[in-house]
């Protein structure tokens, strides 16, 4: 998808600091980090927001959730817990069309998730 970031970061255009990958699920720190964790996974296949999955794409979300747990393990944080969050559209202030789950943590997190 031409002109998506999050595409290119796939592709290797747009540099990122990567923690887990495979064939198709990526995991990156988040450049702008609102928490000392945070990590957005996506899936390396273009959708633009989670309005557009199709039945087609559930094993794809689920092994983004499992990936989650992966990474929480590899990377230590699987113990004192961590919060995802997946923004869709106007409301929610998605800013990069291209769908994306952030894990957040590395500190106890405000217990309200609407800001
Ligand atoms: P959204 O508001 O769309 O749910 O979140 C987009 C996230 O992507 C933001 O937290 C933002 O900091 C992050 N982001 C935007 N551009 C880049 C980039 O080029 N590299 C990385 N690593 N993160 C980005
Ligand atoms: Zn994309």
């Amino acid at each position: 998808m031409e002109d998506c970031i999050f595409c290119k970061i796939v592709e290797g255009k747009i540099p990122s600091e990567k923690v887990y990958e495979d064939d198709e699920v990526l995991a990156f720190k988040d450049i702008n980090p609102a928490a000392p964790i945070h990590i957005l996974v996506i899936p390396k296949k273009h959708i633009s927001m989670l309005t557009d999955l199709k039945e087609s794409d559930e094993l794809l979300i689920g092994k983004i959730y499992t990936t989650i747990n992966k990474i929480a393990k590899e990377q230590g944080f699987e113990e004192q817990g961590f919060r995802v969050i997946a923004n869709c559209g106007k409301d929610s202030g998605q800013e990069v069309m291209h769908i994306h789950f952030h894990i957040l943590g590395g500190k106890k997190l405000g217990a309200k998730i609407v800001g």
